[in-house]
């Protein structure tokens, strides 16, 4: 992988699922100062709550279901977010289950930070790189653009 200098985090993508906004709500009130600090992207409902009952100021896409997830994906796949906080919910089977796992592949493909519990979004959010700069392996995907799709 090449390694990049990164200045740090500037966009933030949260999504939440239905059993899971009261947690993301107590959550972002918590860290609300850090969190105020960067650029945030949300799926539809979860902006409308952190902007309500948190007070921050949101950028929010369309609701998950209805695309949202997919929408923070390809933010995602353009190099435009930088952290993903997504409390899924593990014990409710959700109707836009493929897009949910587009989004976790995604983010994963380019190699960002994901919290998908609050205990992780702890660790993340208090982390000195949050502001700093850090090396930051960026994949490099030239030989997998480049692949033989020749058939013989
Ligand atoms: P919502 O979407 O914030 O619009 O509810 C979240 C999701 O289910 O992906």
């Amino acid at each position: 992988m090449r390694c990049k200098e990164k200045k740090g985090i500037t966009n933030i993508a949260l999504v939440a699922h239905d059993n899971k906004k009261d947690d993301m709500v107590k959550w972002a009130n918590v860290h609300k100062d850090i969190l105020a600090k960067y650029k945030l992207f949300c799926t539809g409902t979860t902006g409308i709550l952190l902007e309500n009952k948190v007070g921050l100021k949101i950028t929010k896409l369309q609701s998950g279901p209805l695309g949202g997830d997919l929408q923070i994906g390809a933010y995602i796949s353009e190099r435009k977010i930088d952290l993903l906080i997504f409390f899924w919910d593990p014990l409710e089977a959700q109707p836009h289950d493929p897009d949910i796992k587009a989004l976790l592949r995604i983010a994963v493909v380019w190699n960002i930070p994901i919290a998908c519990n609050k205990a992780t979004a702890n660790f993340i959010i208090t982390s000195k790189l949050m502001s700093e700069k850090y090396s930051y392996d960026e994949p490099d995907y030239q030989t997998y653009k480049n692949r033989n799709i020749q058939k013989a």
